[in-house]
C-alpha cells in the first residue's frame, strides 16, 4: 500500500533525521524545517501564539477553522507554523491542526492524532534513544520504519488503531490514538469537583478543577468510551475528563457517514444534508438519553459507483438508476445489493462496533429496489441507506426536497434504533400466501407482539412533527437505556 509514496519520502526523511540528531531538542522546533507541511486549523478556533505555552500574554491572534498555515517544526504539544497569508510565524496547538505528522518527545507518554478518515501519518521522534513501534491490532496498517527516529503508518482507519511506540533508552511508551473532534462543542458547567486528565488514563492528572467550572466537550475517542476530550476556557487547557464528570452527556455513539458518488449526483449539497440529518438525530438522542451521537461525513467510492464507472466511465444522473451491465457479470451480478455494499463498506472502513456505526448512503438504485430501503440489524455496527424511500418508485426520480428530508430522518433515526438494540415491529408483508404470517417474528400485526403504536420501530414516523420523547416508545426507550448502561457505560 502506498509503496510509491514511501519510496519517494525516504530520502527526504533520511536527511531530515541527520539534521535533527545534530541539534539540541530545544532548538528542534524552530530550526527544523520538517518538510514544510501544509496544514489547516481543523477546529472551530485556535490561538496563534508567540511562544509554545499557555499564558494569556502571548496570544497573537485567533484563527478560525480552515486558516491555512505551513508547519515548520514542533515543540511539545505545539506546531511551529508560518501563516500563509501574513507570513507571521508562531505556535498553534498541534491537536488543532489537520497536520498528520507527529513528533514524540519524552514529556509525552501518549500522543493523540486526529484521524477522522482513513489515512496515513508520519511520526518523528525528537528525544533520546531509538524508536520502535508495535501495533496493538495487527494487519490493519502498514508501517515503514525509515531509521531510528521516524516511521510512517499508512492505512489507518478512524478510531480503530492503537499504536504503541516504545522509545528505547527511555521508559517512554507513546500511544497514538484518534480523537474525533466535534464540529460544535457542547458547553456545560461542572456539577462536582473533577479532574482534567493529560491523557485518558486516570493516573495522569493534569489539573484538579472545581464545581462550577465551564467545560466544553470537544470530542471523543471512539475506543475509549469512558472519556471526553474537553476544553477548559478558564485555564486555557485541553484534556480529557471522565464522561461521568460531564453533566449533560452520559454516552457517546460515533457515526461515520460515507456517501457515495451516486448520492452526490442524486442530491446537491450532499455533505450538508447528511450533517443536518445527523444533527437532528443527535437532538433526539440527547433529549431522550443524554446520548451524544457524534457524526462525521465524507464522500467515498462505493462498489455501486465502481459498477457505473466500469459501465460508462463515470457516475452520472443518467446511470444512477441503471442496472449492472457488465458483460462478464460484475461481482457475479451482486454489485447492486445492500449485502454487497456492506461488504465493501466494512472492507474500506472497518466493521463498526457497539459504539461505532459505519453508515453508507448510496444514490444508486439497488437491484431489488422495493426490498432494499435500508439495512441494519442488532449487533451489526454498519448501516446501509438506499434511495428507495426517497424516490418515485416508477421512474426513480427524487421526491420533493421536504419528502427526501422526512424520509432520510426517519431512516436514520430508525436504523440507529437497531444499532441501540431495537427490533423491527412493523409487518414485512412478505407472506407467501394470503393469511400467512410475515417473516418478522416481532411483527405486531402478524405475530401479535404488543407494541406502542406511535413508535419509530413500528411505523414511518415524521421525526420533526411529533414529540421528541415519543419517537421511541416506552418499551423501546427502556431497551435502549438497558443497552447504553450495559455497553456504552
Ligand atoms: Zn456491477
Ligand atoms: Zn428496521
Ligand atoms: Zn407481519
Ligand atoms: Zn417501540
Amino acid at each position: 500500500m502506498c509503496k510509491k509514496v514511501i519510496t519517494l519520502s525516504i530520502c527526504v526523511l533520511l536527511s531530515f533525521s541527520v539534521i535533527i540528531s545534530a541539534i539540541p531538542s530545544s532548538a528542534y522546533s524552530t530550526q527544523a524545517t520538517s518538510n514544510g507541511n501544509p496544514a489547516k486549523v481543523s477546529f472551530w478556533f485556535a490561538f496563534f501564539r508567540s511562544e509554545p505555552n499557555l499564558s494569556f500574554g502571548n496570544i497573537q491572534a485567533i484563527y478560525l477553522n480552515g486558516r491555512e498555515v505551513t508547519v515548520l517544526g514542533y515543540e511539545g504539544g505545539y506546531a511551529f507554523v508560518q501563516d500563509n497569508k501574513t507570513k507571521n510565524k508562531g505556535y498553534i496547538h498541534k491537536f488543532l491542526l489537520n497536520d498528520k505528522t507527529l513528533d514524540i518527545t519524552k514529556e509525552y507518554d501518549y500522543v493523540y492524532v486526529d484521524m477522522e478518515k482513513e489515512g496515513s501519518i508520519k511520526v518523528n521522534y525528537a528525544g533520546e534513544g531509538k524508536l520502535v513501534w508495535e501495533l496493538s491490532k495487527s494487519g490493519i496498517a502498514d508501517i515503514t520504519q525509515y531509521d531510528d527516529r521516524s516511521f510512517s503508518v499508512t492505512g489507518l482507519s478512524p478510531g480503530t488503531v492503537k499504536l504503541t511506540v516504545k522509545c528505547n533508552g527511555n521508559k517512554d511508551s507513546c500511544i497514538i490514538n484518534c480523537i474525533n473532534k466535534w464540529e460544535e462543542p457542547e458547553t456545560s458547567t461542572a456539577k462536582n469537583n473533577f479532574s482534567l486528565l493529560h491523557t485518558p488514563d486516570s493516573s495522569n492528572v493534569n489539573l484538579s478543577l472545581s464545581k462550577g467550572t465551564a467545560i466544553k466537550a470537544c470530542g471523543n475517542i471512539p475506543n475509549k468510551k469512558d472519556y471526553l476530550y474537553v476544553y477548559i476556557g478558564s485555564v486555557q487547557k485541553y484534556g480529557f475528563i471522565s464522561i461521568s464528570d460531564f453533566p449533560g452527556i452520559d454516552y457517546v455513539l460515533t457515526q461515520y457517514h460515507h456517501y457515495d458518488n451516486g448520492y452526490g449526483v442524486r442530491f446537491s449539497s450532499a455533505s450538508n444534508k447528511i450533517k443536518d440529518y445527523a444533527s437532528v438525530l443527535n437532538d433526539v438522542t440527547m433529549e431522550n438519553f443524554n446520548l451524544k451521537v457524534a457524526g462525521f461525513v465524507e464522500k467515498y467510492t462505493s462498489v455501486a459507483d465502481e459498477c457505473k464507472i466500469l459501465r460508462s466511465g463515470s457516475v452520472t444522473s443518467g446511470n444512477i438508476s441503471a442496472a449492472c451491465k457488465q458483460t462478464a457479470g460484475h461481482l457475479d451480478g451482486t454489485c447492486l445489493t445492500t449485502a454487497n455494499l456492506r461488504n465493501d463498506l466494512t472492507k474500506q472502513f472497518g466493521a463498526g462496533s457497539g459504539n461505532i456505526s459505519q453508515i453508507a448512503w448510496t444514490g444508486h438504485i439497488m437491484t431489488s429496489n422495493l426490498d432494499d430501503r435500508s439495512n441494519s440489524t442488532l449487533g451489526v455496527g454498519s448501516i446501509i441507506i438506499t434511495p428507495c424511500g426517497v424516490v418515485n418508485s416508477s421512474n426513480f426520480s427524487n421526491l420533493s426536497n421536504s419528502e427526501v428530508r422526512k424520509g432520510s430522518l426517519y431512516t436514520l433515526v430508525h436504523e440507529t434504533g437497531h444499532q441501540l438494540n431495537l427490533y423491527d415491529y412493523y409487518c414485512y408483508k412478505d407472506m407467501p400466501s394470503q393469511g400467512a404470517l410475515c417473516s418478522n417474528v416481532n411483527c405486531a400485526d402478524c405475530n401479535g407482539v404488543p407494541h406502542a403504536s406511535g413508535c419509530i420501530m413500528l411505523k414511518r414516523v415524521k421525526v420533526e412533527e411529533v414529540d421528541i420523547d415519543s419517537i421511541y416508545c416506552d418499551e423501546c426507550d427502556a431497551e435502549i437505556r438497558k443497552y447504553l448502561a450495559e455497553n456504552l457505560d
